[in-house]
C-alpha cells in the first residue's frame, strides 16, 4: 500500500467510534475541489509512509481506538487493499472504507471476504454532471453497480455530497437525493483553501 498520511485520532470520521485515519496516495479523479492533492497528483507526493509504522501505531493504540478509516485518494485502486485490511481487522479494529465509487470489483471482494464494517461513498454530482466535476471521463453504470453493491451488503453505510456552489446547483442536490432515495445521504459544505492547507498539514505530522 501506497500510504500519504495518518490522523491518529478522530471522533467525527467514523460513525460512533474512536478512529485513526490512514491516506492512501493516488486517485483517478481530480475533483476541482480535492482537499488532499498531495495525495492525488503524483508531483506533489512525499515519501509513501511504511505500513509497518501504521501497523506499529495501531497495535500501541488497541484498546482505545476502536477503528480506522481508510481514505484517500482512492483506496480501491490498490491491490493489496484486502490484504491490508485483514491486517487492520487482526487487530480487532472496525474498518471504514471512504471511496468514490470507481471500483466496485474491490468493493464487492471487501464485502465477500468481511473486511470492511462502514462504506462511505461520494456522489460527486447528479451522473450527467460528473465530468464537470472530476474532470475525467467516468462510466456511471460503474458507479451505480458501486452505489447497488453498498446498498445491498448489509453493512452500515453513507452516500455523500461536497456541496461545490460554484459547479452544483440547488436541482443538482435534489437530483442527488433522488438517485439516493434520501436514505444514508448526507450533504457536506465544499471547505475553502485555508481549511483544506490545514488539513494536509494534519497529513505530514510525523506518526
Ligand atoms: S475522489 Fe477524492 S481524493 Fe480523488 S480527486 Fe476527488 S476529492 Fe480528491
Amino acid at each position: 500500500m501506497k500510504i500519504g498520511g495518518l490522523i491518529k485520532f478522530t471522533l467525527i470520521d467514523f460513525p460512533g467510534r474512536p478512529a485513526a485515519v490512514v491516506f492512501t496516495q493516488g486517485c483517478n479523479f481530480r475533483c476541482r475541489y480535492c482537499h488532499n492533492p498531495e495525495l492525488v497528483y503524483p508531483h506533489l507526493f512525499t515519501e509513501p509512509v511504511a505500513e509497518e509504522e501504521i501497523f506499529s501505531f495501531l497495535q500501541r493504540r488497541q484498546g482505545s481506538l476502536e477503528g480506522v478509516v481508510v481514505s484517500g485518494g482512492e483506496p480501491t485502486l490498490h491491490d493489496d487493499l484486502p490484504a491490508f485490511m485483514a491486517r487492520i481487522k487482526a487487530l480487532g479494529y472496525a474498518v471504514k472504507l471512504d471511496t468514490n465509487g470507481s471500483r466496485p470489483d474491490m468493493i464487492q471482494e471487501l464485502i465477500d471476504k468481511k473486511l470492511v464494517d462502514y462504506i462511505a461513498m461520494d456522489l460527486k454530482a447528479p451522473l450527467d454532471k460528473y465530468r464537470e466535476i472530476t474532470e475525467v471521463d467516468t462510466n456511471t453504470d460503474i458507479l451505480r453497480k458501486s452505489m447497488d453493491l453498498i446498498r445491498q451488503s448489509g453493512l452500515a453505510y453513507e452516500f455523500r455530497t461536497t456541496y461545490d456552489k460554484e459547479v452544483l446547483t440547488e436541482a443538482d442536490i435534489e437530483n442527488l437525493k433522488q438517485l439516493t432515495d434520501n436514505i444514508h445521504y448526507r450533504v457536506q459544505e465544499c471547505l475553502p483553501v485555508a481549511k483544506e492547507k490545514a488539513t494536509l498539514k494534519v497529513l505530514h505530522k510525523e506518526i
